[in-house]
């Protein structure tokens, strides 16, 4: 088959496209405009493998993303090219509604005219995969899950531009019969995550010895996947999924953000110890953000009932690994601190 993955130079687009790459015998075609958040560098592990194509553009250019589908003719699209961080969508809330709906509209349309074009066997193979997030939810209180059945209620710009995008990708089906399937998923960590998130900062603020700031109390309650568990949900729901469903992603683990944090302390104390005391003693507490949703949790009964999917990772387990590899792969951040992964990489182009 052939995958057309957007926004395979981010954190989860790049772990799908390792895993695409590494335990299938896809081809590939990442289609990225290499934003701060988009990096060449997470593609490394898989970029010489003759299936692997990388096309530098816009998902707002309808000129390049049709040219893209007519040339590499996928079988599946995987979209997950967005504006992502909640923080920046408050401060500079015009790139999200531009890339998020946007761009999924245009997106949506060039797959529209890609779809009718193909044959009919061709036709009902095809798939369009819409990444989303819970936050299109809004918040829960301290009980209760989001299940798919679930009324969209999101908060902030972020999760309003995204639930605008699911609510296209479904009309698209509805209407024009296009082949989509939407996923929401929770909170993802893992390898590879930039640095502005919560789990890298902090684990890259304490290998620093600088504060480590903590919203309000540290109260807010999130559900956290392993990225790769994610990369293997999207690609089951791509290929096995029912078309006009929509599948709810989750880990299954509940923490507070000030527990999230007090757990990478103890893993740094444990395995990378700091003379100056434990790593404890640099949490900091700063002003909540405004809006910030109190609890996600989600119910993901469908995906493992229905497509036989359960994470592997627990969050000890997954966030062990995580920790390792930042401490094990400075060049990678270092890069995206000094500012190199965006100077040096951006002239290595293949053709699809
Ligand atoms: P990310 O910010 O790490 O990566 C986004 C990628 O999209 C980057 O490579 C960037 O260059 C690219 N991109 C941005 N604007 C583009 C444009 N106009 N045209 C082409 N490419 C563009 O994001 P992520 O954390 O990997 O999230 C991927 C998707 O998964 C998003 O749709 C996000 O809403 C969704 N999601 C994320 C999480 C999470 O915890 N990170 C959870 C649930 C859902």
């Amino acid at each position: 088959m052939r995958v057309l993955v957007t926004g395979g130079a981010g954190f989860i687009g790049s772990a799908v496209c390792r895993r695409i790459i590494e335990a299938t015998p896809h081809h590939l075609l990442v289609f990225d405009k290499l934003t701060y958040a988009g990096n060449l560098d997470s593609l490394a592990p898989v970029a010489n493998d003759p299936r692997y194509s990388f096309r530098r553009a816009d998902i707002c250019d309808r000129g390049a993303v049709a040219a893209a589908m007519q040339e590499f003719q996928p079988d599946i699209v995987m979209h997950l090219a967005a504006e992502s961080h909640v923080d920046r969508s408050i401060d500079g809330p015009a790139a999200f509604i531009h890339t998020n709906v946007v761009g999924t509209f245009t997106m949506l349309d060039a797959a529209l005219e890609y779809w009718r074009g193909l044959d009919s066997e061709r036709a009902a193979a095809f798939r369009f995969l819409h990444i989303s997030t819970d936050e299109v939810f809004g918040a829960l209180g301290a009980t209760g899950l989001f299940r798919e059945d679930t009324p969209y209620s999101p908060n902030s710009p972020y999760s309003a531009s995204k639930a605008g995008s699911d609510h296209l990708a479904r009309a698209w089906r509805e209407t024009y019969g296009l082949p989509t399937i939407v996923t929401n998923c929770s909170n993802n960590y893992g390898p590879y995550h930039f640095p502005e998130k919560l789990i890298p900062l902090m684990i890259l603020n304490a290998l620093d010895g600088r504060p480590l700031p903590v919203y309000g109390r540290g109260e807010n309650v999130r559900d956290w996947l392993y990225v790769d568990d994610h990369a293997a949900a999207l690609l089951l729901v791509a290929t096995r999924g029912a078309v006009g469903e929509t599948y709810n992603i989750g880990g299954r683990s509940e923490m507070r953000n000030i527990d999230v944090v007090t757990t990478i302390c103890d893993i740094l104390d444990e395995i990378h110890p700091r003379a100056a005391g434990p790593y404890r003693q640099l949490i900091s507490y700063v002003t909540d953000r405004p809006g910030h949703d109190l609890r996600y949790a989600i119910d993901c009964s469908k995906i493992e009932r229905e497509l036989g999917w359960r994470a592997s990772e627990t969050f000890e387990t997954g966030i062990r690994k995580t920790v390792r590899w930042y401490l094990d792969n400075e060049d990678w951040w270092q890069a995206i601190r000094s500012g190199k992964y965006r100077g040096e990489r951006l002239g290595q182009f293949t053709a699809p």
